[in-house]
């Protein structure tokens, strides 16, 4: 028992000093940082380059328009669906993502003047036989979720008798059409037309309809300032010739043919180990927070879930159906579900933004916490009850018979559901990338959006999270010895 205690405090000092030493970000007090939240791909617009920077007309607009009004910008590629709700919740103050101004939007959003314009069109596989709207009866096209390509799919799918299915990023929509799962996508015309020059392998079959411009966003109503510098800023980077610099840097003849050599030699130099020494930082800046989120999770979820777990033995009513509540519902919901309504439901209806790591660890924390009560109410139970009568005979109080003759009995019965546990833990970490989080799932989405390298990206990030496993088994199976000994 005295073990246990000296290596529980062992990993709580350690979480401890894990939390408190998460590197903060910086604000000077003369400039503002705002967080803007955007897409992960749509070139021209927005993507990571091969450094795994975000690039773009977007990003490069966003950041003039800060060095003119002197704010600063913090970028969160969390991807179309994910930055519309992260504003709206005020999670973030506002996206950049080649938004369209619709008046559907202009319910629950603000824009900025327009800064560029684009139509919706339709794309199939290169060499496809498809060629209109008629052809679409009885097929399955690809759309993006939350976009207006996806709404104008909607509008006219019963008409011409095609099933969607969604994606929420545009590679994913376009793999989907190359490997002919579909037979064709809807999205914009400036994308997919950029794309077909670059060597996307896919071709336009339609002419752009519903054309309309792009525009910065923030929540109706909220951050007016930001809105404000935007415009303000725009305007100046119009005049000054800036502007047309960057449209030209990202669009001209030059930019799309070096954009069009590089995917095309791009396949040679995509061996696993060259891929792994090119997204070297990107994927060691993933695991570690990944491992962050393991560690700092486990540790609070197993406070949590011993609490819970002790609740459900302490002789009164109200305290055990407390426990049973708390599991009942903690274990009940999906993490996924868990996730959004912490990160996305909580700051709406609060007003208050919740950052992604601490949303993360809270929902961890109520998840893998309701398990681990569970468990450790079993295990208290399965010791037979004659103990706890034998302590109490003799005198001892229910706190210390619990202390000294069940939990060191009933802990013994509880390690390998530990174990179990802190690897589950590991595991769901991935889900947390849904909000954004860059641990290594999303890092993997992320560096798939850029280089398309499904396949060996996956099969790279399998194999790392199997190696972590393997460390935290080990591990845990080392403290399990001592534990017993
Ligand atoms: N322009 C489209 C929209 O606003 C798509 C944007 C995107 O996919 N990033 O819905």
């Amino acid at each position: 028992m005295k073990k246990f205690i000296v290596w529980f405090s062992l990993v709580f000092g350690f979480a401890f000093i894990a939390t408190v030493g998460q590197p903060t970000q910086q604000v000077e007090a003369s400039e503002k940082t705002y967080t803007i939240a955007t897409d992960v791909t749509f070139p021209p617009f927005v993507y990571a380059n091969s450094n795994n920077k975000y690039v773009g007309i977007d990003m490069e607009l966003i950041k003039a328009v800060a060095k003119k009004e002197g704010f600063k910008v913090e970028i969160k590629p969390i991807g179309f669906n994910a930055a519309i709700q992260a504003v709206q919740s005020g999670q973030v103050d506002g996206m950049i993502a080649g938004m369209s101004i619709t008046t559907e939007r202009k319910k629950t959003f603000d824009f900025s003047n327009p800064y560029y314009s684009s139509g919706i069109v339709m794309a199939v596989k290169k060499g496809s036989k498809v060629t209109s709207l008629k052809q679409l009866k009885g097929k399955t096209v690809a759309i993006k979720t939350g976009t207006s390509g996806a709404d104008y799919a909607n509008s006219i799918k019963k008409k011409y008798g095609f099933k969607t299915v969604t994606f929420d990023d545009s590679d994913s929509v376009y793999d989907d059409v190359k490997t002919g799962n579909a037979v064709a996508c809807f999205d914009d015309s400036a994308v997919l037309q950029y794309g077909v020059k670059t060597g996307l392998g896919l071709k336009i079959v339609t002419k752009p309809t519903d054309t309309g411009n792009y525009g910065f966003a923030v929540r109706k109503g909220h951050n007016q300032v930001l809105l404000n510098k935007f415009n303000k800023g725009l305007k100046a980077l119009k005049k000054d010739g800036t502007y047309a610099k960057i449209i030209e840097k990202y669009t001209g003849k030059k930019a799309v043919s070096a954009q069009k050599k590089s995917s095309e030699n791009s396949s040679d130099s995509y061996t696993m180990l060259a891929l792994l020494k090119q997204n070297k930082s990107a994927f060691i800046s993933g695991i570690e927070e990944t491992l962050w989120l393991t560690i700092v999770g486990i540790l609070f979820a197993t406070i949590f879930g011993i609490l819970i777990g002790l609740l459900g033995v302490v002789p009164s009513k109200i305290a055990q159906g407390l426990s049973t509540t708390i599991i009942y519902i903690f274990r009940g919901l999906p993490l996924i579900v868990l996730a959004l309504f912490i990160y996305n439901g909580i700051p709406s209806l609060t007003g208050t933004k919740v950052p992604a790591f601490v949303a993360g660890i809270i929902t961890l924390t109520l998840n893998e916490g309701a398990y681990i009560g569970a468990f450790v109410k079993g295990g208290i139970e399965a010791v037979d009850s004659g103990q706890m009568e034998a302590a109490r005979s003799l005198g001892l109080p229910f706190s210390k018979s619990m202390r000294k003759v069940v939990l060191p009995q009933g802990i013994k019965i509880m390690i390998p559901s530990f174990v179990n546990q802190f690897i589950i833990t590991l595991k769901d970490t991935s889900i947390l990338s849904v909000i954004g989080i860059l641990e290594l799932t999303q890092t993997g989405k992320i560096i798939i959006a850029r280089n398309l390298q499904g396949f060996r990206i996956w099969a790279i990030v399998a194999v790392i999270y199997l190696l972590m496993i393997t460390v935290l088994t080990l591990l845990s199976k080392w403290i399990e010895r001592r534990i017993k000994n």
